[in-house]
């Protein structure tokens, strides 16, 4: 097992070998990756920009790394949002139920809100969980920009 390292942290370079789409009717999307672990130091405040290489086909990547300060808060702020998220969730697919449950008088329409309501179920569905996972894996290191390759590479958290 990794022990964290105070004043570090552990990413994986991810090299995608390939990403290929086959079939026809159906779509298989296949992607194969070579991760390489790197531990880097976090700067004493701030930000800080390391060069990652990586091994597979030496490009240089530049990273964005920050505080475990400023990783916490990012991560107590995603967490907000998706506590958010989940909150309006239920509120407006509530809202949404109520309403188009309703038999309207004739010549009366639904109110402007019900649209609202269901546009605000669907997004909150995809947001709310995809920022959940976000905050728990946000370690406060990120793809900066870099040469061509970058298409090909990531950035990825390893658990400590
Ligand atoms: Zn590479």
């Amino acid at each position: 097992m990794n022990r964290p390292i105070p004043g570090t942290v552990e990413v994986a370079v991810r090299h995608i070998l390939s990403d290929k789409v086959t079939g026809f009717l159906v779509r298989t999307r296949r992607i194969t990756w070579k991760d390489s672990v790197f531990r880097v130091r976090r700067p004493q405040s701030g930000k800080q920009t390391v060069e990652l290489t990586c091994p597979v086909c030496d490009a240089s990547l530049l990273a964005e790394v920050r505080t475990e300060t400023r990783a916490r808060r990012t991560r107590v702020v995603l967490r907000t949002l998706a506590a958010l998220c989940t909150i309006v969730f239920f509120a407006a697919f509530a809202y949404a139920v109520h309403e188009g449950g309703k038999t309207l008088p004739e010549g009366q329409s639904l109110p402007t809100l019900f649209p609202v309501s269901v546009v605000s179920v669907f997004v909150t569905f995809v947001a709310a969980p995809v920022l959940f996972v976000k905050s728990r894996a946000y370690n406060g290191v990120s793809l900066l920009d870099a040469p061509k390759p970058r298409r090909l590479h990531g950035i990825m958290p390893v658990r400590g």
